[in-house]
């Protein structure tokens, strides 16, 4: 491949700059019509088509954000460092809703249009295969709730005291731009100014807080390791913040309407993640906490990195379950939606290993339920486990479904029942020491655990509990 120098020429007026550089890049057989590449819309997930983006990589999001609840208004500036991984004559970036005023790349007036949640990008000059540019987005308005293909609301959620953002599975397109999808993981840097006595908890370390002459108050957050943007969290409100001390420093945000409920539960953090940490391998991140909003607020609990985000005081189980996808989803990342059971089937196994752990029913036992049926209240319930392989949901609403969770956790068992128990421990603590801070699928995971037992014959494993359609014949 040819590499293709961006050429100066600093004494062009930048109006007629664009122009001039393309005419440079083609007498050099660069750029212009020849193989300069409009960057794809999506990257291809087979439940998303249009989420994330081709053509570059995301390194680093720079956010400063101002939010008023009484408004609802957000003001935004996004500076998107990424590298371009072909020659770019435009790209595009995944934004809903807002306006967006003004765009430069590398300082430089760049042209855009929107359609649906793509914004394109045109920079007055093509982007070189290998270089890091900087895209900064500036923009404002009233941020969207996203309703998903199964009915569960995402993006931006205001709440009585002021708002929180989710994103799974594209709802941070919602609140500021970027490559969503969790196949490009990114570093974080977000600065968020709000009214008076509330206060802005997002994902990372809280780098700085301090009070503007005019009351308002500004909150610096830092996420260093690589985070999904499905992941990126910002929870605005009155919250009463607890600090912890553990072996990892934790920050712990909850509604003051709900920090009496929540307190028991979010006292055992420290004792969860020792517990975590035994299982599946160190903490794959420098920091923790939790953030509990009102019931009402939201409609489900997420893993938003380093904290996750609870509806109302969580159950000891969804606190297991919340904390056990730092390993698996937020550290160890599925390539595409397709892949989601590698988050959801080892969160609820980590479940069932809990139970079993603390004087509760076995992994065994309640695999046997499941299997039996008698797990759930309901027949009907019981049988939705059944709907789909976990290994391949047959369409975008189903990503979430009991199959993917429960008949996921399954599969993990079934590799626990093949490889025993002491080889299944050191598997699950070599994929997420193997994959920490990467993305991986299916196929990855498949080659990881048979490495384990190389021998063995797998195919119930894969064919039948991975991939087979209904329930196994042989539990
Ligand atoms: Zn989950």
């Amino acid at each position: 491949m040819v590499s293709c120098p961006r050429p100066r020429i600093s004494d062009v007026p930048p109006r007629t700059r664009a122009a001039a550089v393309a005419a440079l890049l083609l007498l050099s057989g660069c750029g212009g019509g020849g193989d300069g590449h409009a960057g794809a819309a999506g990257v291809g997930d087979p439940y998303f088509p249009k989420a994330g983006n081709g053509g570059y990589d995301v390194t680093h999001y720079d956010l400063t954000l101002g939010y008023t609840p009484a408004t609802r208004h957000l003001t935004g500036t996004a500076v998107i460092t990424a590298r371009a991984t072909r020659h770019l004559t435009s790209y595009h970036l995944d934004l809903t809703g807002l306006d967006v005023e003004e765009v430069t790349v590398d300082g430089e007036p760049a042209r855009t249009s929107r359609a649906g949640q793509e914004l394109t990008v045109r920079p007055g000059t093509g982007l070189r295969e290998g270089e890091v540019f900087r895209t900064t987005v500036r923009y404002s308005g009233t941020p969207r709730t996203i309703t998903d293909p199964d009915g569960s609301e995402e993006g931006w959620l205001p709440t009585a005291d002021g708002a929180v953002a989710l994103g799974e599975p594209v709802g941070s397109m919602a609140w500021y731009p970027g490559n969503h999808h969790p196949s490009d993981k990114a570093a974080y840097d977000l600065k968020v100014t709000v009214p008076p006595g509330l206060t802005a908890v997002s994902n990372g370390e809280l780098r700085s807080e301090r009070t503007l002459p005019d009351g308002r108050r500004t909150f610096v957050w830092h996420t260093g390791e690589p985070m999904a943007s499905y992941l990126a969290t910002l929870a605005i409100g009155k919250f009463e913040v607890r600090r912890t001390t553990g072996k990892v420093p934790g920050y712990v945000a909850v509604d003051p309407t709900q920090v009496a409920a929540s307190r028991a539960v979010l006292g055992r953090l420290d004792e969860v993640l020792d517990w975590a940490a035994d299982n599946f391998g160190p903490y794959p991140f420098r920091s923790t906490g939790a953030v509990v909003e009102r019931p009402d607020d939201a409609g489900y609990a997420l893993e938003t990195q380093n904290r996750p985000f609870f509806p109302g005081p969580p159950e000891l189980g969804t606190f297991v379950h919340e904390l056990a996808h730092q390993w698996f989803g937020d550290s160890v990342t599925p390539r595409t939606w397709r892949d989601m059971w590698l988050n959801e089937g080892f969160a609820t196994y980590a479940e069932w290993l809990w139970s079993e752990d603390h004087d509760g029913d076995t992994a065994q036992e309640i695999f046997d339920s499941v299997y039996a049926g008698d797990y759930y209240d309901s027949a009907e319930a019981g049988k939705a486990v059944w709907a789909f392989p976990p290994g391949d949901p047959p369409s975008a609403d189903t990503i979430s479904d009991p199959p993917v969770y429960v008949r996921g956790a399954m599969v993990v068992h079934k590799i626990r029942q093949l490889l025993g128990d002491d080889a299944f421990y050191d598997f699950l603590q070599g994929w997420t020491r193997t994959h920490r801070h990467l993305v991986a699928d299916t196929d990855d995971l498949e080659a990881y655990a048979e490495g384990f037992a190389p021998e063995a014959d797998w195919s119930a494993v894969w064919d039948d509990w991975l991939y087979g359609e209904g329930r196994p014949a042989r539990p």
